[in-house]
């Protein structure tokens, strides 16, 4: 049994504080002891310094916030980040689809997969909902490559029986990858499966429907895909099902939507559909990088809170342009501001913390620094650079937090840790 204390500012906003303005939970000199990589007490120093006298303290200079949760994103992709020219449909033909060819070969996928992973721990994000690619051994090394981090991460083969050659399944051997793949890591470190139709437009009606019936057969699953990203995307998909009153009916009809459901993006969604998402509790990620940097467009951030929609925040790499969760959080910002609704910095991070969480049934295990909660968590510079040093010297604690989404990324991640052990330490490596 190890028993290990860490000093230092503690931040974490359990729920969301636009419903529970009492939701942001802040201790300017706190104390976080962990037994086994599990909090076993949290709370401000003088008040607990006392009963864990013994226990070595370790000092961490900075704000200690829960590791991040990155809603969507695509370690096959990694490579892709930066790719010029085009929108969401001719960048999946130009730049994706071929890159994701690749990942047929297990050496290859190995090549991406613990980098892709040691660059979400550089960013101070410790878990993650994955997309990898068609092929099954896609899943496996990412698994196994999260397994040797102990982080938690969540991912399941692509579905697309409509895909291009070389990232094409057909329903029998898509519902059986998946099975072999749920059969062979469930319960197994921090790992999660997710059924992951590509988007509704790469399979067939016949492939939606069995993804449908593979989450109902197993209650422990989540749902995973893209919804209402880019308009040109989404008159195809008006075409393809024009029985669908909109895009997210489109995958209702196949059972598609419910509480384990996490979309996207949805960009461009009708009130009913969010209603809908709201009705079931489903969930929406938002990338905001992604949504600029594919000229998608803004996520409408007063629609869905008029609605209730859950939201967690994505990166949503290789569209996306940067892995930092607490620079997306600043994006996400931008995103709103662009339509007129100003996103708090403290709601801001429950989005890329317990919000994320919430959305991967994982919010029991971490997002917020609970007792009882794994001990994952970042340690955040807010004088990485000379800019947010001036920025943020003598400012409050909202000031910091959002000049830290604004101004910082990777610089500003001093340490990351994971389940109490240091995973990145930004001046000395992993
Ligand atoms: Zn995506």
């Amino acid at each position: 049994m190890s028993v290990r204390a860490f000093r230092g500012e503690l931040l974490s906003v359990q729920r969301d504080p636009l419903r529970d303005p009492e939701a942001v939970r802040h201790e300017p000199d706190g104390l976080l002891v962990v037994e086994d990589g599990l909090i076993i007490a949290r709370g401000d120093y003088a008040a607990l310094a006392d009963r864990y006298a013994s226990i070595p303290t370790e000092h961490l200079p900075g704000l200690i916030v829960p590791g991040f949760v990155d809603a969507h994103v695509h370690y096959p992709q990694m490579d892709k980040i930066a790719s010029h020219g085009e929108q969401l449909l001719d960048w999946l033909e130009r730049h994706i689809f071929p890159a994701e060819k690749a990942f047929v070969s297990r050496a290859h996928a190995a090549s991406v997969a613990g980098p892709f992973l040691d660059e979400l721990l550089r960013n101070g994000t410790t878990s993650a909902l994955v997309y990898p690619t068609v092929h099954e051994v896609s899943v496996d090394v990412l698994f196994e490559a999260a397994l040797e981090r102990n982080m938690r991460i969540v991912s399941g083969k692509v579905l697309m029986d409509l895909g291009p050659e070389g990232l094409r399944d057909t329903v029998a051997s898509g519902r059986a990858g998946s099975e072999a793949l749920i059969r062979r890591w469930r319960g197994r470190g921090r790992l999660g499966y997710a059924v992951t139709p590509r988007f509704a437009l790469a399979s067939s009606d016949e492939q939606l429907r069995d993804a449908g019936a593979l989450l109902d057969e197993h209650p422990d699953i989540l749902m995973h895909t893209h919804l209402a990203e880019n308009l040109r995307e989404c008159a195809a998909v008006a075409r393809r099902f024009p029985e669908a009153s909109d895009y997210l009916d489109a995958y209702d009809r196949f059972g598609l939507v419910g509480a384990r459901s996490v979309f996207a993006h949805g960009i461009h969604l009708s009130d009913r559909a969010c209603a809908r998402l709201a009705g079931t509790g489903a969930g929406i990620a938002v990338c905001p990088s992604s949504n600029l940097f594919l000229g998608s467009g803004f996520f409408d951030f007063a629609q869905a809170d008029r609605h209730g929609v859950r939201l967690g925040l994505g990166s949503d790499i290789g569209a996306g342009t940067t892995f930092s969760l607490l620079h997306t959080a600043g994006l996400a910002y931008q995103a709103g501001i662009a339509r007129e609704y100003s996103l708090d910095p403290f709601r801001a991070l429950y989005l890329a913390t317990a919000g994320s969480a919430g959305l991967l049934h994982i919010a029991d295990r971490v997002g917020a620094l609970e007792p009882g909660q794994e001990a994952d968590f970042v340690v955040l510079d807010d004088a990485a650079t000379p800019l947010l040093a001036r920025r943020t010297r003598h400012a409050p604690l909202a000031e910091r937090l959002f000049a830290l989404q604004v101004l910082g990324d990777d610089r500003a991640v001093r340490q990351t840790y994971v389940l109490g052990e240091r995973a990145w330490d930004r001046d000395g490596g992993t």
